[in-house]
């Protein structure tokens, strides 16, 4: 009987890359894979998608350090950049790419490569302490969500200071959208516009595009594209995409590992905040907040048991919930319960539960097993 398990179709993965490949023929594609691949296993997803990739994205400098270790000798990129000192060295020795948003960190990269051309003088005749190389910079500007990245106006300033600095092999623009999922907004144009203004001086590949730029705006795929949820063949809004040709990626399930018999006017849960209008029988699964599944998911929360949508009721806890499987219901101990996947979108339980889909897989706690299969 298995406790809470995410299966990952390696195929539908695959499927989903190609797919993405298809609708941004021209651009090089950044897989982003922070948080652990949206709770699908970083390994894993590397090893299925490396061949189909030009680089890998992350957060985190230990996401980084772990596709590497993996064995990937490929581009991975910083999307944050370096948070310091030692993360830069980190950067410089192990030749990833990073972002830069601000002055702080391009007065880190000028301090660093100004010690190292000094120490490179003074030992040039004997063995080089530091082995740094030159590295591709991701110059962020912020077009319009104003979270990171640098002005449009102190782009000229940076961007030579950049090519001045002998530790930057070549420059990137980068910007990020703020609401390319809202297609009647105007936002997004004004962003495209600003962010064609600022890099038009300069021959330098560019990239805006995440998962909602590539599926609503072709205009703006430009020489890099970033798709991190659609990969998963999860919607970046509400909507599912699989009438898009998307493919769900990760099932999660669990076990039913009690089927009880349950009286009319008993609560059930902690709380006793549900109580049953009639005699029914109760389902408990072993699945609850300790392996990320929402504690808020309401009373009505849709599973699905033997193929059939049956509602959460009482409260979610740490290990377990309970379902209603009604009266008739033939299900027994033992029995495979799906809380999302290809028969039960999980669009459809974010919206029940009054969430983003992202958050789902994101919470997904390392109690979860984590399972392959490629067919
Ligand atoms: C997370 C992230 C992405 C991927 O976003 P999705 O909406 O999941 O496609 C792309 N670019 C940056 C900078 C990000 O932080």
């Amino acid at each position: 009987m298995k406790p809470a398990t995410a299966t990952i179709n390696g195929n539908a993965l695959r499927h989903n890359l190609q797919l993405i490949k298809s609708l941004a023929p021209n651009s090089k594609v950044c897989a982003v894979v922070k948080a652990n691949a949206y709770g699908q296993g970083i390994p894993n997803v590397v090893r299925h998608l490396s061949d189909l990739v030009d680089a890998f994205g992350v957060a985190r400098m230990k996401e980084a350090l772990q596709i590497q270790e993996s064995g990937y000798a490929g581009k991975i990129l910083l999307l944050e950049g370096f948070f310091d000192q030692e993360e830069l060295r980190k950067t410089l020795s192990r030749r990833f790419d990073t972002v830069i948003h601000c002055l702080e960190q391009l007065e880190m990269l000028e301090l660093v490569a100004r010690e190292w051309q000094t120490e490179q003088e003074k030992s040039f005749w004997k063995r080089k302490t530091k082995i740094y190389f030159p590295i591709t910079v991701w110059l962020k500007i912020d077009t319009g969500m104003h979270r990171l990245g640098v002005h449009p106006e102190q782009v000229a300033e940076i961007y030579s200071r950049l090519t001045a600095c002998p530790l930057v092999e070549n420059v990137v623009f980068v910007s990020h959208f703020s609401r390319a999922d809202e297609l009647d907004c105007g936002y997004t144009e004004k962003q495209i516009v600003l962010f064609e203004a600022t890099t038009a001086p300069y021959s330098a590949p560019k990239s805006i595009a995440a998962s909602s730029g590539i599926l609503y705006w072709q205009q703006a795929h430009y020489d890099w594209v970033r798709p991190g949820i659609i990969m998963h063949g999860i919607s970046p809004h509400s909507e599912p995409i699989t009438s898009l040709g998307f493919q769900p990626v990760m099932t999660l399930s669990s076990s039913l590992i009690a089927v009880r018999d349950h009286q009319a006017g008993e609560p059930v849960g902690y709380g006793a905040g549900w109580i049953s209008p009639k005699a029914t029988k109760i389902g408990v699964v072993a699945i609850g907040y300790g392996d990320g599944y929402p504690r808020n998911a309401p009373e009505g929360t849709p599973v699905l048991v033997n193929g059939r949508k049956v509602p959460i009721v009482g409260r979610v806890s740490m290990d377990m919930m309970t379902v209603d499987l009604g009266i008739d219901s033939q299900d027994k101990v033992g029995d495979e319960v799906i809380l999302w996947g290809e028969e039960l979108l999980i669009e459809d339980v974010a919206r029940a539960i009054g969430v983003i889909n992202y958050e789902l897989v994101t919470k997904l706690t390392p109690r979860v097993l984590i399972e392959y299969r490629d067919a």
